[in-house]
């Protein structure tokens, strides 16, 4: 296999994958922050599957983090990255600078309504404007025929989605199951912050999460508000652990519901100390 590629630049991405093109290659995409992990690399393993030619972004980009949060501290291991999207068979990967992203007299926009109203989208003011327009920018410089993201994202990959369709872009998006640790923490570049002591209440997210689908699955039939409490109170017993939010809406709309009905997305972002972990579960409770 011929040796992976780097661009920093976008006129150097755009010559590599429009070489790729030309050779009739359909172009797979899997956009990320970097501080790669094995839940990055599924993506990545994914889009070799199905695709010629594998392209990974690392971009931490400030645009979708608000003033107090970890843009500045957010770790960058470049060199370990590469390493990783080497095995992983990956073609190229584009590692622009901010100013190649944003230069100085950037002024355009692409936001999702409706679909970043709370989540999220609630409790980082401006988060997704940032992700929807990086994306955007990412899709029309790779041009792919098929991108990969993670459900761990389940908010993020909704929006990207919506975006996609909105406005017609010629991409096929896929979203891929939350790769997790042994002990169900679902993998982030964010975990590498937490002390030992954080990090070893933090698979009981993921426990809680799991209760609730079995206790569902029993079908006692408690109103949503009734599980979500129930919810809040386990999340809460953890150690240290602060509730940003948790909610139970419907996987497709993202609108809370009142009655259970079609297929469920439980959805919690808990912090650790400085440290905001997301995480969700999707139940079907017509099964
Ligand atoms: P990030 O680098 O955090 O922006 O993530 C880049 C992509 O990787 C997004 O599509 C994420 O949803 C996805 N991702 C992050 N963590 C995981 C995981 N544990 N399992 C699967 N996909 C993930």
């Amino acid at each position: 296999m011929a040796e992976m590629q780097t661009a920093t630049t976008i006129a150097q991405l755009r010559m590599l994958v429009s070489c790729a093109k030309k050779a009739g290659s359909k172009i797979g995409f899997v956009p990320t922050m970097g501080a790669l992990h094995e839940g990055h690399m599924s993506l990545a393993h994914e889009a070799r599957k199905h695709c010629d030619f594998v392209v990974v972004s690392i971009f931490v980009n400030p645009m979708q983090f608000g003033p107090d949060e970890d843009f500045h501290r957010y770790p960058r291991p470049l060199l370990d990255d590469l390493k990783l999207c080497t095995d992983a068979g990956v073609n190229l990967v584009f590692n622009p600078s901010v100013e190649e992203m944003f230069p100085a007299d950037f002024t355009t926009v692409v936001e999702v309504n409706g679909l970043t109203n709370n989540l999220c989208g609630k409790s980082r003011p401006g988060h997704f404007k940032g992700v929807t327009t990086v994306v955007m920018k990412l899709f029309g410089q790779v041009q792919p025929d098929a991108a990969y993201l993670g459900q761990k994202d389940a908010q993020q990959a909704l929006v990207i989605k919506r975006m996609a369709r909105d406005l017609d872009l010629p991409v096929d998006i896929v979203i891929c199951p939350t790769l997790r640790e042994a002990d169900g923490l679902a993998m982030s570049s964010r975990n590498r912050y937490l002390s030992s002591e954080q990090r070893s209440v933090a698979p009981l997210i993921f426990k809680s999460l799991c209760l609730l689908k079995e206790e569902m699955g029993l079908g006692k039939h408690k109103l949503i508000s009734q599980y979500r409490e129930d919810l809040l109170k386990r999340l809460e017993a953890i150690p240290k652990a602060l509730i940003d939010y948790i909610e139970i809406v419907d996987a497709d709309s993202l609108e809370v519901l009142q009655t259970m009905s079609g297929a469920l997305l439980v959805a919690v972002a808990i912090r650790l100390g400085n440290t905001r972990l997301i995480d969700n579960i999707i139940i079907n409770t017509s099964a």
